[in-house]
């Protein structure tokens, strides 16, 4: 049965020629911007480079100055700041006012946010209101000869990509999952332009406060993490993560999995690395009794150093990591451990 899309039809003529340019919703938490903020800008360079188009960046909160100046250094050439005290914590309402009233006013053809659980709520919020279609979780980004964005993502149980376009409507807009580009090196030589935007708005009319923000401990942030210790179905149970959990906790950094690791229950889903699981570009990456699938891969061969534990010389693992070491984990390991801590 064919279904009528209802309310996504703008009310009169809208020239759609006015919207140029693509823009970036720079995320923050306490003043630090996300990583996946400046990978996002990384790549949206490129597009506007092709698009011969400004490259702009939204960065909103409360004393987030810095990050506008941030944004710059990381390739924006505009950058609309909203400073205010209500925009202190993530709130749907404040946050999606203040990007609607920037969209409509400056007019960028492509909204761009990281898939992280901020981006995908406030990118729901602004498609509904503008009305524009979303492509959710993208993990490749392209434009054509026609300024379509071509946002892909995978689809069908991760067994296909599929590339998705929003023909009719601007901007045209995706969230897009972090790790999978890269960052331009910070330049402070750069220059751009910071451009004030407020928003009449006022704490008593906003029904959602924010109490306390309590990070859990045990939330999982791998694609933040510098340096990840992942183990895969060669550990051989829970216990075995307990050797990597000592080498995570020397170099200051967080253990991960494999999906075969996952599936048997030794450890949590949500440290899961790959297709199905989270993308990561941390400076190292052990895999450690993890084989090498193209599924594991795909979630962390941008890593900047890869180091492999398997007892098979053979494993595809080899193919892609910097330093292979063969031979049994539980071995080598502690060894690795030790000679970390001793340095
Ligand atoms: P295995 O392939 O079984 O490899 C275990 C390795 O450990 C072997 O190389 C072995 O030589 C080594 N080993 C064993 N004992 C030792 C020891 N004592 N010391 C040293 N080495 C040892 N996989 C993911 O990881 N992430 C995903 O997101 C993901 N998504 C998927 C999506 C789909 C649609 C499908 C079909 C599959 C997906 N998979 C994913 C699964 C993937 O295909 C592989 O099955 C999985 O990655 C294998 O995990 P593994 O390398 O830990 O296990």
């Amino acid at each position: 049965r064919r279904r009528k899309m209802i309310g996504l039809q703008p009310e009169g003529e809208i020239d759609w020629s006015e919207y140029r340019g693509i823009m970036v919703v720079v995320e923050q938490r306490a003043g630090h911007a996300k990583p996946v903020s400046w990978q996002l800008l990384g790549e949206a360079r490129r597009l506007a480079d092709k698009l011969e188009a400004p490259l702009m960046a939204l960065v909103m909160g409360d004393n987030v100055g810095h990050i506008a100046d941030e944004a710059i250094g990381y390739g924006a050439d505009i950058v609309y700041l909203s400073d205010a005290p209500e925009l202190k914590d993530y709130r749907t309402r404040p946050y999606s006012r203040v990007c609607l009233k920037v969209i409509r006013t400056y007019k960028p053809e492509i909204v761009l946010m990281g898939a992280t659980y901020t981006g995908r709520d406030l990118a729901g919020a602004i498609a509904t209101h503008l009305p524009t279609g979303l492509t959710a979780d993208s993990t490749q980004l392209d434009v054509d000869d026609e300024r379509l964005l071509l946002a892909s993502r995978p689809a069908f149980s991760e067994k296909m990509l599929a590339t998705i376009l929003c023909k009719q409507f601007k901007p045209q807009m995706a969230t897009v999952r972090a790790g999978v580009f890269q960052a331009l090196p910070f330049d402070t030589g750069r220059s751009g332009e910071v451009i004030e935007v407020s928003e009449d708005m006022r704490e008593e009319d906003i029904v959602t406060k924010v109490l306390e923000f309590i990070q859990d401990a045990k939330q999982v942030n791998l694609e933040d993490a510098q340096v990840i210790v992942a183990g895969g179905r060669g550990v051989g149970g829970p216990d075995g993560f307990k050797v990597l959990e000592e080498l995570a906790r020397t170099l200051g950094g967080t253990i991960a999995a494999s999906r075969a690791a996952t599936d048997l229950g030794w450890i949590d889903h949500a440290y899961q690395v790959g297709q199905t699981g989270t993308t990561v570009r941390p400076k190292l990456y052990f895999a450690i009794g993890i084989s090498g699938a193209v599924q594991h891969v795909v979630g962390m061969q941008n890593s900047d150093y890869i180091v492999a534990v398997n007892k098979d010389p053979n494993a595809p693992i080899f193919q892609i990591a910097n330093y292979g070491i063969v031979g049994d984990l539980f071995e080598v390991v502690p060894l690795l451990t030790r000679a970390f801590q001793e340095r």
